[in-house]
């Protein structure tokens, strides 16, 4: 059974798909087998990962909606060892077109059995909907990126209730893996309260790493590429090298739930 680990926080713009795409070519290059499943319509993990987002093969559209298997809509990237199950802008309609639909919540866990990677990450949208909540029923555990920010902690209250309800309904054993402080400053003193406000309100399960705001990360998605191969000397590759050990090392021990 691999680590199912649904990187999640309804906020926009916070850092999911940049995590998605520079965690997982992390875990490759350490030597894990890592699937990267893009849930998002916006399709940034896919063509992050410089995989086009208007091609006819198989998405995670077809996934959801035509009773396709995981493993048959993936494909390879440039990072030997990490493969992704890309997205499409038609994934905008699933949403609608899942409501009513029969176990639309467990779609997803039941096309992902027989994965043999290590870990999958899961890439998910900006919603509460039912893409998250199918990501949030196939994750063994999630982890939420929060950005360096003002009202960094606003909606965490709602996403908190959502797992809550996945726990109780759908998944018992989800746990929260851990969070992750994204966009980090250190010139700003407003970066440094909102990690004190995080650790504060979620203890030992902040990851250590922090990535920092850099450019570079900023500007790899555009050659479609992950932080390691666009500059992997760069501040924000060691940072997600970094976080990809701390992954590999909380797999290791025996769980402690939030
Ligand atoms: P959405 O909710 O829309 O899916 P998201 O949570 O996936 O957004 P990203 O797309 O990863 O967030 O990041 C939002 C924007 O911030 C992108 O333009 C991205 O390139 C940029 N960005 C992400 N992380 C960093 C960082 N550490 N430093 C600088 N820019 C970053
Ligand atoms: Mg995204």
């Amino acid at each position: 059974m691999p680590r199912v680990v649904a990187i999640t926080n309804q906020k926009g713009g916070v850092g999911k798909s940049t995590t998605a795409v520079n965690l997982g070519a992390c875990l490759a290059q350490a030597g894990i087998t890592t699937l990267v499943i893009d849930l998002d319509p916006q399709a940034n993990t896919t063509s992050g990962l410089g995989i086009q987002r208007d091609r006819t093969a198989g998405t995670t559209y077809d996934v959801l909606l035509n009773g396709s298997r995981v493993e048959s809509v993936i494909v390879s990237t440039d990072v030997p060892g990490l493969q992704v199950a890309p997205s499409t802008i038609h994934l905008a309609g699933a949403e609608v077109e899942l409501a009513g639909a029969d176990a639309s919540e467990a779609r997803l866990r039941s096309a992902m059995e027989g994965i043999q990677h290590q870990i999958v990450l899961l890439d998910c949208p900006p919603s509460l909907g039912l893409l998250t909540v199918n990501a949030l029923t196939a994750a063994t555990e999630l982890l939420i990126p929060i950005q360096c920010e003002y009202y960094a902690l606003e909606g965490l209250g709602q996403l908190m209730r959502s797992i809550e309800l996945v726990r109780r309904h759908l998944n018992p054993g989800l746990e929260i893996g851990g969070v992750l402080l994204t966009m980090y400053d250190p010139r700003t003193n407003l970066s440094e309260q909102v990690a004190a406000e995080v650790r504060g309100y979620f203890g030992d399960k902040v990851f250590q790493t922090v990535i920092p705001r850099s450019v570079r990360l900023a500007e790899a998605p555009s050659h479609g590429q992950p932080i390691t191969l666009y500059d992997p000397q760069s501040r924000g590759a060691q940072a997600y090298v970094a976080l990809a050990q701390e992954v590999i090392s909380r797999g290791r021990q025996p769980s402690t739930s939030f």
